[in-house]
């Protein structure tokens, strides 16, 4: 991927903003940001606090509408889908993670990552990928943050989206699913699915085909 508009030969674009713009009253959170993930690509997004990381990643979604600018996933522009036609494609072709993992306290291991969708055989996958075997039956609070973490990861990628669209998601973790999260996003990537990574981790940033930085709603390359 490239802000000029490549991506490495052999990997198929998958997700493309267009002069991305969004303001708050007087506060400029993205100004004309353009960047590409094609399949098989990890961009990281670094960036201080208040830059607009979550903002770039919301628009993305499809959570959130830009005041100008477009972000087109698998060619489709956002901006010309109904609000139902955005939530069908965000479930079919988008996972995300958060620092926290966000997951619904009442429910087991595998009914959390299969709230979204997916089907229990490649939930158990994941289950086991992600070292969670031995924890299927708990609840969240039974877990430490960073099985929670893996939780959500599991989630995100149970319904085996095209794009990953991540927030810190090895931020504040033990060791081990430090390790176990890392795991996770480099087989997606190599196995085809597009990443894009707000992250200050260097682990993750050595993975990375592209980092950029968002200064004040800037993206610079
Ligand atoms: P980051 O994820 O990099 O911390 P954000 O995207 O959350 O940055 O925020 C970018 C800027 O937009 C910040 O100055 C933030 O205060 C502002 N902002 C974000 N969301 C809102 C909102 N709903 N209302 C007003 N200002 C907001």
């Amino acid at each position: 991927m490239s802000e000029e508009g490549t991506i490495a030969a052999g990997n198929k674009l998958v997700l493309s903003t267009k002069a991305l713009c969004k303001s708050y009253g007087d506060v400029v959170a993205l100004d004309q940001v353009s960047l590409e993930v094609g399949s098989g690509e990890m961009v990281v997004l670094c960036g201080p606090s208040g830059s607009g990381k979550s903002t770039l990643l919301f628009m993305i979604a499809g959570l959130l509408s830009p005041d100008g600018g477009a972000v087109e996933l698998s060619g489709q522009d956002l901006s010309h889908l109904s609000s139902s036609g955005r939530t069908g494609l965000r479930s079919r072709e988008i996972g995300m993670v958060f620092q926290d993992a966000r997951l619904l306290p009442y429910l087991e291991i595998e009914a959390n990552i299969l709230a979204g969708g997916g089907t229990a055989e490649r939930a158990n996958e994941l289950i086991e990928e992600l070292g969670l075997g031995d924890r299927r039956s708990h609840v969240p609070k039974k877990l430490s943050a960073g099985e929670q973490q893996r939780v959500g990861l599991a989630r995100a990628l149970v319904t085996n989206p095209k794009l990953l669209l991540a927030d810190e998601p090895s931020g504040n973790l033990d060791q081990g699913s430090t390790e176990l999260v890392l795991a996770g996003l480099k087989k997606f990537v190599a196995e085809g699915g597009a990443a894009l990574v707000a992250t200050h981790d260097p682990e993750v940033i050595k993975m990375a085909d592209w980092v950029f930085t968002l200064e004040k709603g800037i993206l610079q390359g």
